[in-house]
């Protein structure tokens, strides 16, 4: 859950987010985990896990919290986006993969061509230049 952040809020949203804080560890400070304070436009969630409200915007505009929009949040599921990064991770790891399939197949068929001009004397293999397939100079 992304802490160490302030969130302006409507009813609805601080209903959501306090249930979204609870289900997650936090707590109001002062260990109570009971939906309230429903009317307070703004939240905070402090590194503990800790949620305090306020009135006041001078309040949440001193407070040195990163602002999050609720809704974000909500959507993220407390997470603010770490959620959204493992999916687009997640994905680009499975497109990676199907390359390196494609790949694979690819070598499976071709007649490799090996150019000995191009090989880093230190490197005991060389690549072929159409696949890039590797080869045991010493073999
Ligand atoms: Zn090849």
């Amino acid at each position: 859950m992304e802490t160490g952040i302030k969130m302006r809020v409507s009813p609805e949203e601080s209903k959501s987010i306090q249930e979204i804080v609870f289900a997650n560890g936090g707590q109001w400070a002062g260990r109570d985990k009971e939906v309230q304070d429903l009317s307070r436009p703004f939240l905070f969630l402090n590194d503990q896990c800790n949620l305090t409200y306020s009135y006041d915007e001078e309040t949440f505009k001193d407070k040195w919290f990163k602002e999050v929009p609720a809704a974000l949040f909500i959507e993220t599921d407390g997470t603010c986006g770490a959620q959204q990064l493992y999916v687009e991770i997640s994905d680009l790891k499975k497109r990676i993969f199907e390359k390196l399939e494609k790949l694979e197949k690819l070598r499976e068929i071709c007649d490799h061509v090996f150019e000995s001009e191009e090989q880093d004397p230190d490197n005991r293999y060389k690549a072929c230049i159409k696949c890039g397939q590797l080869q045991d100079v010493e073999s």
